[in-house]
Parts: C-alpha cells; structure tokens; sequence
C-alpha cells in the first residue's frame, strides 16, 4: 500500500486525431475529476497530449484546450517521430514531474474506465500496470488474427509479450527510471517493459471500435511494426539462417550421391527442369539470408548513430513555469 496521494499523468499521442478530441478530452477528465473527487490522485494531475507532427488541427485544439481544462497540457513534437516515439517523448516528460503515467491511444479504443483499476493496482503497490483486451470483437477479423499470429511469432522468437497488451498501461515513477536507461533509439515499448521487472498487474477491458477518424495502423505499417519488433529483440531469425544453409548442404550432399550414381549408370542427360528449380530456390532462399542479416546491420547501423528518440518543439508545461517564474 502506498501512503501518499500520486500525482498521475495520461499521456495521449496524438496523429491527425482532430476527429476526436473533444471526446478523448471529455471523457479523461471525467475520469480525473472523479479520482480526484475520491482523493485517489492530486488534483493537479495532468492529461498530457503528445501532438505528434499532425496536418491537422490537432496542435490548435490542443493548445486551446491547455487554457480551458486545467487539467490538460500539450506537447508538440517538432515532426512525426511515429506512435512509439510519441509514447516516449510523452512518458519521459510526464515522468519528471508524475509519481505515476497512464499511456493511452486518442482514439477511445481502450476503455478509460479501465483507468480506476489501474490506480487501484497502483495503490496496492504495483509499478506496472498491463491494460489488456478481453475480447477484440470489434476488431476486424484480419486484425484480430493477424495480431494473434503476430504474439505467437514473437513467442516463437523468444520475445516475452503480454498478449493482447498494446500501449495502454500504468507505470510509476522508479519503473519510468528505469526504462529510461534502456537507451535503444528502435524502440518497441510492449518488448521493453516486461523486461523492467517490478511488481505487475494485468486489468482486463473490452476494446471497441475508433471513435472517429481513421486508423495509422494500415497493413503496409503493421507489417514494418512487426519484423522490427522481432529484429529489435531476437535473433533468432539469424540462427535460423544458419540453419538453412546447413539444411541445403545436407540435400545438397544427397544430391551429389544421386548424380554421380545416375553418371555412373551412364543415364546422362537428366533433370534440366529440377536444376533450373534448385538454382532459382536457393538463389531465393540466398536472398532471404542476406535480407534477414541486412535487417540487423540496418539495426547496428541505426543504433550507433545514437540520435534522439524525439524533439520537442513546443511544451506548454515550459510556458507554465515560465509564467511562474517571471511572475
Ligand atoms: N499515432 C501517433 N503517431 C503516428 C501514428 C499514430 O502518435 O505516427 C497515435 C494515434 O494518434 C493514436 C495511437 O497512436 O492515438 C494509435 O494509432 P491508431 O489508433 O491509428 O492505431 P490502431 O489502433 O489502429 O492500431
Ligand atoms: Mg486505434
């Protein structure tokens, strides 16, 4: 149990989210005022909004929404760093100030009312709390088995996921400090925090449909998502290219005890067509392997540039202090 009151942050990346807003906003606060109500949380908790290099109006909505609701703020980062970079830049910047950090998508797809157990959990004393969805009905039927062949892969390879966990979670303070350390600029967050460690909890809520506007998840990304989130954290893929090529030996050993035997019976002119089919599956399969090595050196590549996970470009919690410290 935890004696003293935290202070909580929900942390929402925001991509051309102008459809839903207004709704994300109503509906958060809801929830925060009620928590602060029942003297759950202080009550100069913050929803921080993480505009995430959007076209739209997002940023405008955001800000007005800062003079407004008291409760919210905004950061605006200075391009589209993408949802995970979004995350981090949000979870980071809350972590300063927060004792805990509520991460949740914009679009109302994660039920908020989940967001009461969650600090019950926290209150018991948990560092991170798992938001995970009990059923994915409204999730179209290729996304939902599409997701579930994806947690069976990364189990395959190795990578401890939470299924059906996507970034809707709590952490508290110390668990933030702790990821912080994980400096990785490729950062797959649902691969990283079962890692932390700490005391966990899972909360279990139904998924629903996007309240407005469209998904940035197309197939095209969804597919990207995943060889990075297997390449990020297993290697795996490159045994098994090791594998294979022991494999073709093997057949090709097989191959060549056929061929001198077929030579020395003086049946010659054999099998133009499974030649011709060898050359072009192991030149295939030649190309997988330097692809899934390619995969890797692009990683190293990335990672030793060491450049920044995001950029901030305004931050209305800087305004904030200004104000405090020239007035
Ligand atoms: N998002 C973001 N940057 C991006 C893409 C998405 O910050 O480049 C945000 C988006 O605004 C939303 C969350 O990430 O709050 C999840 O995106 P989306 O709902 O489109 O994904 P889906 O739920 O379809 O997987
Ligand atoms: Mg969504």
């Amino acid at each position: 149990m935890r004696k003293e009151l935290p202070l909580l942050s929900i942390v929402v990346p925001c991509c051309n989210e102008e459809a839903v807003l207004d709704e994300t906003t109503k509906e958060l606060t809801e929830i925060m005022s009620n928590l602060v109500t029942e003297e759950r949380i202080r009550p100069d908790s913050v929803i921080l909004f993480v505009d995430d290099g959007s076209k739209d109006r997002t940023w405008a909505i955001i800000e007005q929404k800062t003079k407004i609701n008291p409760f919210v703020q905004g950061l605006k980062l200075s391009r589209n760093f993408g949802h995970q970079g979004a995350l981090v830049a949000g979870i980071e910047t809350a972590g300063k100030f927060s004792d805990c950090v509520i991460s949740i998508d914009a679009d109302l797809q994660d039920d908020v009312h989940a967001i009461y157990e969650f600090i019950d959990k926290y209150h018991e004393g948990c560092d991170i709390v798992y938001g995970v969805r009990d059923k994915r009905e409204t999730d179209t039927f290729f996304k939902r088995n599409t997701a579930l062949a994806f947690y069976g892969l990364m189990n395959k390879m190795g990578v401890k996921l939470v299924p059906n966990h996507a970034d809707y979670r709590l952490m508290s303070k110390r668990a933030i400090l702790e990821f912080e350390k994980y400096k990785e600029e490729n950062i797959f967050l649902r691969g990283i925090i079962p890692l932390l460690g700490f005391k966990t909890a899972r909360v279990y809520y139904n998924r629903k449909e996007r309240f407005a506007g469209e998904s940035k998840y197309p197939l095209k990304k969804m597919i990207a998502f995943a060889i990075d989130g297997v390449t990020s954290f297993s290697i795996v893929p490159i045994k098994m290219v090791t594998w294979l090529g022991f494999f073709l030996v093997m057949i090709g050993a097989g191959i060549a005890v056929y061929s001198i035997a077929v030579w020395l019976l003086d049946h010659t002119i054999s099998g133009w067509t499974s030649l011709i089919l060898s050359i072009w599956i192991v030149g295939g399969m030649q190309l997988i392997a330097i692809g899934v090595i390619g995969e890797y050196i692009g990683k190293i590549f990335k990672e030793t540039k060491r450049r920044p996970r995001y950029s901030v470009e305004i931050s209305t919690m800087d305004e904030l202090k200004i104000k405090e410290t020239v007035g």
